[in-house]
């Protein structure tokens, strides 16, 4: 109990590891919805900001792609997706994939009934040689023909696929005949983690579409698809459009963009959340009893806490999952506005309840 006692001196967190998706604006975001709050603007994406956000995208990847902005993650994947396949393909994935995982069968239901088929890897990551294995599988009539490899990055897990890495899998995805579909709603993270060029890590390496996520990393609301292959764009907006996905006020979902972009802050934030994942590393494993489960390359940790310690860092007011993505693994993810001193706090208080509950058994 001395332990306890100590811990009530610091004050509850207000911040938390339970997910990227927990944290607010970060201030450039933030400006840039407000200055787009300025009188009438055009609607449906006609917009300047829509425009200044898609030239953004389009000098991030150093070259011309269509971009469009669609509400969230899932309606990003599911979208493109369904523009890369028809109704009788299938999509490989890694089995932990969001687009299989957390999207409720979005995928298929907007392909019209394309199927996800599941790859296994270590790390989150797939390999050529199951792609490879995968389409050679079966490839007869009465199977799904596979037409679309979708790769996360930074992957559910927290890792990164390296440019070699990338580039081995896309050239396999390439002399197989499938369209590479890439779900970036880290991708800042996987930038940051890598210091590369954000072209290198996509068309440059054979990407034809990126989801690319802002929220996590510091915006509202409002993913980008974006087309490096303009044939693959044509009458996108059809699709966002009967999907749901046309935001009458696009201004209110681009214009965060803009603040994000302009600077530089959207590599500045996915940084700082990936240092911070690697503070939190290494102050996890300096405890007894803590597992790190997988490399740590982006701004999530995968930790095995001693159930007993866990129960206690929820009662102090902990939010994070444990089990969801992962049996039995808890996931830590860092966010834009994680601060050193939230980190320190926690690993003191897993130490403290480790502590705590090794008296208790
Ligand atoms: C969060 C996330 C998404 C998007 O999820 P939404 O809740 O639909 O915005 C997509 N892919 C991955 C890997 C994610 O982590």
């Amino acid at each position: 109990m001395k332990n306890g006692a100590h811990s009530a001196h610091r004050p509850r967190p207000q911040r938390h590891f339970a997910s990227d998706n927990y944290a607010g604006l970060c201030p450039e975001a933030l400006a840039a919805l407000l200055d787009a709050n300025t009188g009438h603007d055009i609607s449906y994406g006609d917009d300047a900001w829509t425009a200044r956000a898609c030239d953004l995208i389009r000098d991030v990847f150093q070259r011309h792609c269509e971009a469009f902005f669609v509400f969230n993650g899932t309606a990003a994947n599911a979208l493109a997706l369904a523009t890369l396949c028809r109704p009788y393909h299938s999509i490989l994935c890694h089995e932990l994939a969001h687009v299989e995982t957390a999207e409720c069968g979005a995928p298929e239901f907007f392909s019209n009934g394309a199927k996800v088929l599941l790859l296994s890897g270590p790390n989150g990551k797939i390999s050529p040689a199951e792609v490879e294995r995968a389409v050679h599988r079966r490839t007869d009539i009465h199977y799904p023909k596979p037409a679309v490899l979708s790769l996360t990055q930074a992957t559910e897990l927290g890792t990164v696929y390296t440019l070699d890495e990338l580039r081995e899998l896309v050239a396999v995805a390439r002399r197989l005949g499938l369209r590479v579909h890439m779900d970036g709603a880290r991708f800042a993270n996987a930038v940051a983690a890598l210091d590369v060029s954000p072209a290198d890590l996509t068309w440059r390496a054979g990407v034809d579409v990126l989801c690319f996520g802002m929220t996590k990393n510091g915006s509202a609301v409002g993913e980008a698809v974006v087309f490096f292959d303009e044939d693959l764009a044509r009458d996108f907006d059809r699709r966002c459009k009967q999907g749901g996905q046309l935001a009458s006020k696009m201004r209110f979902l681009s214009a965060p963009w803009v603040g994000m972009l302009r600077e530089g802050a959207w590599l500045r934030h996915a940084r700082h959340a990936n240092a911070m994942a690697k503070r939190l590393e290494a102050g996890l494993r300096a405890l007894p009893g803590v597992t790190i489960t997988y490399p740590v390359e982006s701004n999530a940790v995968f930790a095995r806490i001693p159930p007993a310690a866990e129960a206690r860092l929820h009662q102090r007011g902990w939010h994070f999952y444990t089990g969801v993505v992962t049996p039995n693994e808890s996931r830590l993810m860092c966010s834009w506005d994680t601060t050193p001193e939230d980190v320190d706090a926690f690993v003191a208080d897993v130490r403290e309840a480790i502590g705590a509950s090794d008296v208790a058994t």
